[in-house]
């Protein structure tokens, strides 16, 4: 009983292990998996979105570089121009000239530093605009909110803004993912109601801000709407002298009616009181942009449609022509900063739903992997637990089996021992007894033989050690030994035995001994099984299809075979009717013995309900060609 109980504790221990060590930690692995299958888009956005957050931060510093040239070569040509005309008289004729010899300008100016304004005259169409719109911040007479970055000091723009250049939307972005950053940023932008706002929210900011909403409820909506409409680029309100202060050039952006105005200014050394300077032509910006973007990145054009947009969210160029979506919803998009404020980079899918759709296959094909996944630890730990309670069987039959042949070896050693030692010790005087005592002993040492056979030849099979001595032997030679060897025991014990043995030989191959054994294991179970109703049938048959062989049935009135033990019976150490309950010995290996030998042999042995009850045992086993033959008398 010990033996069991360790043995099972044992087993439960292997499984305990299993499910902690390799079920559970699986089943979490794959709840993990499946949740971040919901993610699949979002990741992939995420990566895209890296990818072309890239692209328009690049075509924002090339924009950026290009409005640089503009004003090198402004300078280059003020410079030129100082050199080769009388400052008196350039400080009249600039417009004119500039515009001949510098074509992007589409007004040229010359201011002092006390604001008088020496050029342009109000002359042409141009010229005059120019005036009305600048005439009052030049001439120092009011200062105008100005985009601008001063060479040096820095302004009242923050500085976190300024040192971000070219603005990263999705930077952007991500600091509203941080809730620290985010809640200072927002409150410095916030703050500050001076910043004009943006027109473009790009998409990924934009889902962000939906996530943020959906987990903040109702009134973070308000808030992050104008989060998302803030730009970074703020302008400075200031007046024209201020904001040349010391330097000898700079550029200079400004709304005007809702225009944008793009300045460049120079002041020679040699002429420190005088400012020239030209307004840059848009339209001639725009074409230089054009030319810019027909060179970038040509291994993307499939993919995505590059646009730069004006501060109404209008495409001023793009990179594939006839290409339409919603401006205002760019996938990703950069701010160019002081030189066009409120200008962006801004890059759209040219499918938007490819996305979607690469989310989804990725999601199936893992969600597939995940299920498999599961499928085979599921199907593992079924057979691994499986398999346990195999074990745990095996070994509870073990010990079983142990104690079982213990008190089978004990009991017919005891009446050997208690009969001899009567007879031994000349107790007995009659000699009917003493010949039935003698019986008893000879029965009982039959039995013994019998039981450690069974024993010795299992642990020689186990081992598969057992050796058959085939021959060509009659099958109703040996049947009919067996039985007559057998049949005083059962006469003995008030058994009434009929035997159908034909009168004839049935060659089989097969070892003599181990086919008496099978009968005598299925005759003593048929004597031990029985009840009140002692009656032992044996028939001995010939078939000849499919293939000849012969039948031997043994068939008792017993107590039965439980109906779901009909096939465990055949199993080692197993007993339908254990010696605890039922009264009867065994060791639980006559049955798995008998089938083993028949199986060697080419047959089978089977069981069946006995109609009237009782069982019925068959030993069917393969008859060699032309096996019946010169019938016999007994
Ligand atoms: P045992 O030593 O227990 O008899 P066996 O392998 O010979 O071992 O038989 C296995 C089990 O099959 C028995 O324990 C018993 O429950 C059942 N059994 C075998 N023969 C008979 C029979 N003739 N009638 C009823 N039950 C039987």
């Amino acid at each position: 009983m010990a033996a069991r109980a360790e043995s099972q504790n044992g087993m439960k221990k292997v499984a305990l292990v299993f499910v902690l060590a390799v079920f559970v930690p699986s089943l979490v692995l794959a709840w993990l998996a499946v949740r971040s299958l919901r993610d699949q888009q979002f990741l992939l956005e995420r990566q895209q979105s890296l990818l072309y957050q890239g692209v328009a931060d690049a075509l924002a510093k090339e924009i950026q570089d290009l409005v640089a040239d503009y004003q090198r070569s402004f300078i280059e040509k003020a410079t030129a121009m100082l050199r080769d005309h009388q400052p008196q008289d350039l400080t009249r004729t600039f417009d004119e000239t500039l515009r001949k010899e510098w074509p992007p300008a589409q007004v040229g100016f010359v201011v002092t530093l006390s604001g008088n304004i020496l050029c342009p005259r109000p002359q042409g169409p141009e010229a005059q605009t120019f005036l009305t719109c600048n005439s009052r911040f030049l001439a120092n007479r009011e200062s105008a909110e100005v985009y601008w970055s001063p060479k040096g000091a820095a302004l009242n723009a923050p500085n976190e803004l300024k040192e971000q250049s070219p603005v990263s939307s999705l930077k952007r972005s991500e600091s509203v993912g941080n809730s620290s950053q985010y809640d200072s940023l927002k409150n410095s932008w916030l703050n500050n109601n001076k910043f004009q706002s943006r027109a473009v929210l790009p998409q990924q900011a934009y889902a962000k801000d939906e996530q943020l909403q959906s987990k903040a409820g109702p009134q973070s909506k308000q808030v992050t709407q104008e989060i998302g409409n803030i730009s970074k680029v703020a302008p400075s309100e200031t007046e024209f002298r201020q904001l040349i202060g010391e330097a000898n050039d700079g550029k200079l952006a400004r709304f005007v009616d809702d225009k944008l105005n793009l300045l460049f200014w120079y002041r020679p050394p040699r002429e420190p009181q005088l400012v020239f300077g030209a307004q840059l032509a848009l339209p001639r910006l725009i074409a230089a942009l054009q030319e810019v973007m027909g060179q970038f990145e040509p291994a993307l054009r499939d993919q995505i449609c590059v646009a730069v947009l004006d501060d109404k969210a209008k495409p001023a160029v793009k990179s594939v022509v006839g290409f339409k979506a919603n401006w205002k919803r760019p996938f990703v998009a950069t701010e160019i900063g002081e030189e066009l404020p409120h200008w962006e980079a801004a890059v759209y899918l040219m499918d938007p739903n490819a996305l979607a759709r690469s989310a989804n296959t990725i999601k199936w094909t893992l969600g597939l992997l995940i299920s498999a996944l599961v499928l085979a630890i599921g199907i593992g730990s079924w057979l691994i637990v499986a398999d346990l309670n195999r074990h745990l069987t095996i070994a509870r039959q073990k010990t079983d089996f142990v104690s079982n042949v213990s008190h089978e070896l004990k009991t017919p050693l005891t009446s050997i021992r208690m009969f001899s030692e009567l007879l031994a010790e000349g107790r007995v005087a009659n000699a009917d007894r003493q010949r039935s005592y003698l019986n008893i002993i000879t029965a009982e040492t039959a039995r013994l033989t019998r039981l450690i056979n069974n024993v010795l030849d299992f642990a020689r099979m186990d081992r598969g050690e057992k050796k058959y001595q085939f021959q060509k032997c009659d099958l109703t030679q040996v049947v009919r030994e067996t039985v007559q060897s057998y049949r005083p025991q059962l006469e003995a014990n008030g058994f009434q035995v009929e035997c159908q043995i034909p009168d004839a030989t049935v060659w089989v191959n097969g070892d003599h001994d181990a086919l008496s054994q099978v009968i005598v294991n299925l005759l003593s179970n048929a004597e031990k099984y029985s009840d009140s109703r002692k009656e032992i049938a044996l028939d001995f048959s010939r078939q000849n299809s499919p293939l000849p062989y012969v039948e031997i049935k043994i068939k008792d009135r017993g107590i039965g075979v439980p109906k779901d033990s009909a096939e465990k019976i055949f199993e080692q150490f197993y007993r339908a009717h254990d010696s605890l309950n039922s009264g009867i010995q065994g060791s639980g290996l006559g049955l798995t013995l008998a089938r083993q030998i028949a199986r060697a042999h080419g047959g089978e042995v089977v069981y069946e309900r006995r109609e009237g009850g009782g069982s019925c045992f068959s030993l069917r086993l393969p008859a060699l060609a032309g096996s019946l033959q010169n019938p016999k008398t007994e």
